[in-house]
């Protein structure tokens, strides 16, 4: 049992698919691994820690997967990367299979068994393999650390000879995975903190962590299936709006988290807000991979409008690479490990497992998952190079199939569902042609490397101006919430 861990090639990209420790104990299994020289360089990870680990370093990609039985990945690797692999191999990744047939199909044309780790079911015995959550939760840490480094004041109230400072007000929209991350992050940097969703469960959860939970009386639950949100009426649109329109003008940093399965990020601050709030203020939209929730976000791009900074970099969990890798590679770990016989020291793969047949895009020449069975023949290997993105790019482009996907046998979870709908996974910007806010797309989630832009804008001295703070444009009508945030 050979097992490959290759050097990523979606430009920038700095996580890894494994660190020593899932590679000891992938060794402990009885495999064999071989890890393509300079593979975690970027997350901290020496060449030679992996060897101490027990893995062998291959100077070249081909090297590392020839006669490979699993190849493990951040982004779904080009079938022509691993032509030496051994037949049926399995690739576990994120896969990124959304407007992405062609390439699919490659793979499968190569007899691989590729499997979309994002598609993993939302299921208790899963969780330790969910890699949405695993980046997200750090993708919301990352919001507010990268807010912080913008805002020009401390983030807590201090008491001092010279004066007391008084706390930053953050407000959280969106309280799920990533959204919850961020509120406690800025709670344990000392913010004020807010935050609103339209589950009404979300507010015991914002509650727990300290900060304080605004919701619309108009609004009483969105909650839709499987944890998921409902998109709003237009009534509810309207008086989230209002509720939002009063709260933002006084905050000092927002980050946006709200999502909506299969559909595009749903707006929820307009450029009037925006440009209601106080100089120096600072917005992170983690939504930006599918459009974004600011009206005046550019994904992949930090942008100042008037002395307001927008951040809306992606792959924010790329930036803290070495920790995101950590998390990653034990999902992948932990999903590998249920397909292996420790006793043979072997794979065995139980096809009939409902986080197999959840995740398995590819088997036997084909193209097996229920969503994309009938893009099997719909692109043929001999188009995908015309189709296939030469770069991950095409990550950015991911189409939403026309249908939700409670079809995609992810045992009523909601999670395979989503990502099914929504498409998966987002791009290093540095990377990504210019592209266009999503708006019949509706694609990913997490990802997207280390960005090398300074962690300042260059437009962030035009923030530094002595306007006065804008009054609200308006006072919502029916809220729930208090002067201290
Ligand atoms: P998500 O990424 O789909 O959306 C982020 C948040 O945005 C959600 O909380 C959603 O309710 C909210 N939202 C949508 N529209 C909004 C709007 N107009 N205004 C404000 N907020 C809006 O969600 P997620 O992070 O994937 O988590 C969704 C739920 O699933 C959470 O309750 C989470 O705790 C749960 N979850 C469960 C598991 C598991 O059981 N294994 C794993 C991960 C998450």
């Amino acid at each position: 049992m050979k097992i490959a861990v290759m050097r990523e090639r979606v430009g920038g990209e700095p996580r890894v698919a494994a660190t020593p420790e899932t590679v000891s104990k992938l060794v402990g299994f009885g495999a064999t691994v071989s890890v393509e020289k300079g593979a975690g360089e970027a997350s901290r990870i020496l060449d030679r820690f992996y060897t101490d680990a027990g893995a062998k370093v291959e100077a070249s990609a081909s090297a590392a997967v020839k006669g490979a039985d699993v190849i493990l990945a951040v982004w779904r690797p080009e079938a022509s990367a691993l032509a030496g692999a051994a037949k049926g191999a399995l690739v576990l990744a994120t896969a990124d299979p959304f407007g992405n047939e062609a390439a699919l199909a490659a793979l499968a044309k190569a007899g691989l068994s590729v499997f979309a780790m994002e598609l993993m079911p939302r299921i208790t015995r899963a969780q330790v393999m969910d890699i949405l959550s695993s980046q997200a939760n750090l993708a919301g840490y990352q919001a507010v650390i990268e807010a912080s480094m913008v805002y020009d004041r401390a983030l807590p109230m201090m008491m001092t000879a010279a004066g007391t400072v008084r706390a930053a007000k953050v407000f959280v929209m969106g309280a799920g995975v990533a959204g919850l991350q961020a509120i406690a992050t800025a709670k344990r940097l000392g913010g004020a903190v807010s935050a609103t969703d339209v589950r009404a469960a979300a507010g015991e959860q914002v509650e727990s962590l300290g900060a304080k939970f605004i919701m619309t009386e108009a609004l009483k639950d969105a909650s839709g299936t499987g944890g998921y949100a409902r998109e709003l009426t237009k009534d509810e649109q309207a008086a989230q709006a209002e509720l939002v329109s009063g709260h933002i003008a006084k905050q000092d940093i927002v980050i946006t988290t709200a999502l909506i399965p299969g559909r595009p990020a749903p707006k929820l601050i307009t450029k009037a807000m925006v440009e209601s709030m106080a100089p120096g203020s600072v917005l992170v939209d983690l939504a930006a991979e599918r459009g974004g929730n600011i009206e005046l976000t550019v994904p992949g791009q930090t942008i100042a409008h008037k002395d307001v900074t927008i951040i809306g970099l992606l792959n924010l969990q790329g930036k803290i690479a070495a920790t995101a890798s950590q998390l990653y590679s034990k999902n992948l770990l932990a999903f590998l490990e249920t397909m292996i016989d420790k006793d043979a020291k072997a794979l065995k793969v139980d096809w009939e497992d409902e986080l197999v047949k959840a995740t398995l895009l590819t088997r036997d020449g084909a193209i097996v998952h229920p969503n994309f069975a009938g893009s099997a023949e719909a692109a043929p290997a001999k188009t995908a190079t015309a189709k296939a993105p030469a770069k991950p790019a095409a990550k950015a482009s991911a189409k939403a199939p026309a249908k939700p996907a409670a079809k995609s046998g992810a045992s009523g979870t909601g999670r395979a569902a989503k990502v099914a709908t929504a498409g998966a996974v987002s791009v290093p910007a540095e990377e990504k042609p210019a592209r266009k806010p999503a708006a019949a797309k509706a694609p990913a989630r997490p990802a997207a490397p280390r960005a090398t832009a300074a962690k300042k804008p260059a437009a962030k001295a035009a923030a530094k101006t002595t306007a006065a703070k804008k009054p609200a444009a308006k006072t919502p009508a029916a809220k729930k919430t208090d002067g201290d945030v």
